[in-house]
């Protein structure tokens, strides 16, 4: 069966890395016709926006889109497109196993959890209001009219809204998600007893949500910064972790680092009926153009990908040629060798190469 998926190459390292990932996917013998988009500030010009209209379109049509990551510049006022487009598309759960393969560099023998973030609210809402702007003088007036502790007049805002329905919605997917791949816990992550109405809602709700699955799926919770801690010290102990937008942001390069890094961490981000898989890891500029990093994070992120079109047997055949190249150790990129200037590491296309004679 032919699939169409719509392709977004990125920016900084995004072309290279995602062109790897194409490769290896083509080479399953995977049906696949790509529609292919820019979309970032390279795209300003020509469309006005970041974002064009059209882009969205297609993914909307085609309901699934491999992409590479994108540039949010600093300073400019342009929203981050990634954020947008999870936003476009109501893409509300971003998923990321931290899988520790065999052969990758750790401090622990077993890693295996999967990130489930609430995509859509939280911090991540993107209401703000700059410190001594007029917006902010209303904003902190309605405020100090109704709460007992003052905002001062100079603060800068930023606003964090969590939803029951938002929250309901993300936790009921951490447990059909680990219905569905034979999963044991799941643990909610908050810090509900400084923030009681956003993270108490977040865990009342998780907590509701839960007592639907008792019996299958075991829940706890743990409040962030602890589980910051108990990750460092026996990250063996977690399964599923599902987290509001912002802890489930820093949590994932948090468990990027215990399986090795940003180069090994694949994503998706997952609405009712459209995906769209990125890695963890944004565009890192500085490397754009080198062929030097790691391109095993976007290539899982096409082994995530497969497995949500039903093409399971490619997806295992490709992940194993993964796992078989970071195990031997010799394809690799810097980043998976002992040290970071280690003469034997090979270039992004050289990996994907490795990878591809195995399937
Ligand atoms: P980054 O993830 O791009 O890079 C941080 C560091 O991680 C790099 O300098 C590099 O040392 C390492 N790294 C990242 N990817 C790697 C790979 N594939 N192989 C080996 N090492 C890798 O984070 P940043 O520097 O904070 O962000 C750069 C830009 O990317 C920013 O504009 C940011 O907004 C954007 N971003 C985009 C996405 C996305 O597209 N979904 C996600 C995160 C950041």
């Amino acid at each position: 069966m032919r699939h169409k998926i719509t392709f977004i190459p990125g920016d900084g390292v995004g072309p290279e890395l995602s062109e790897a990932a194409r490769r290896c996917i083509e080479a399953t013998g995977v049906d696949i016709e790509w529609e292919v988009f820019d979309a970032g500030v390279d795209v300003m010009d020509k469309y006005g926006t970041p974002l064009p209209e059209h882009v969205l379109e297609s993914i909307k049509k085609n309901k699934v889109a491999l992409k590479g990551p994108i540039t949010t510049p600093v300073g400019t006022g342009i929203r981050s497109v990634n954020v947008e487009l999870r936003r476009a598309l109501e893409l509300y759960a971003c998923l990321r196993p931290c899988v520790l393969y065999k052969g990758v560099r750790s401090r622990y023998d077993k890693v295996d959890i999967v990130i489930v973030r609430e995509n859509t609210e939280d911090l991540y809402a993107g209401i703000e209001f700059d410190s001594g702007s007029g917006d902010s003088k209303k904003v902190i007036e309605a405020i100090n009219s109704v709460s007992k502790k003052k905002l001062k007049s100079d603060s800068a805002i930023s606003i964090k809204p969590i939803t029951r329905a938002a929250s309901e919605r993300i936790v009921k997917f951490a447990f059909e998600y680990a219905l569905k791949n034979n999963r044991k816990k799941v643990t909610c992550v908050h810090k509900a007893n400084i923030m009681k109405a956003t993270d108490g809602l977040f865990l009342t709700t998780a907590r509701e949500v839960a007592a639907r699955y008792q019996g299958k799926i075991t829940f706890e919770d743990r409040i962030v910064d602890n589980l910051c801690m108990q990750l460092v010290q026996r990250p063996e102990e977690y399964d599923i972790l599902v987290l509001p937008n912002l802890y489930g942001d820093i949590i994932s390069d948090l468990c990027a680092g215990l399986v090795g890094g940003l180069g090994v961490a694949p994503g998706a981000n997952i609405g009712d009926d459209t995906a769209v898989f990125e890695a963890t890891h944004g565009s890192a500029p500085k490397y754009k153009g080198l062929n030097k990093v790691n391109p095993i994070a976007m290539i899982l992120s096409g082994v995530l990908m497969l497995r949500h079109i039903g093409e399971k047997e490619a997806a295992d055949r490709l992940e194993n040629a993964v796992k078989k190249v970071i195990s031997d150790g010799k394809y690799v990129t810097y980043d998976l060798k002992p040290t970071r200037d280690d003469p034997t590491a090979v270039g992004t296309r050289e990996t994907a190469d490795a990878i591809i004679k195995l399937l």
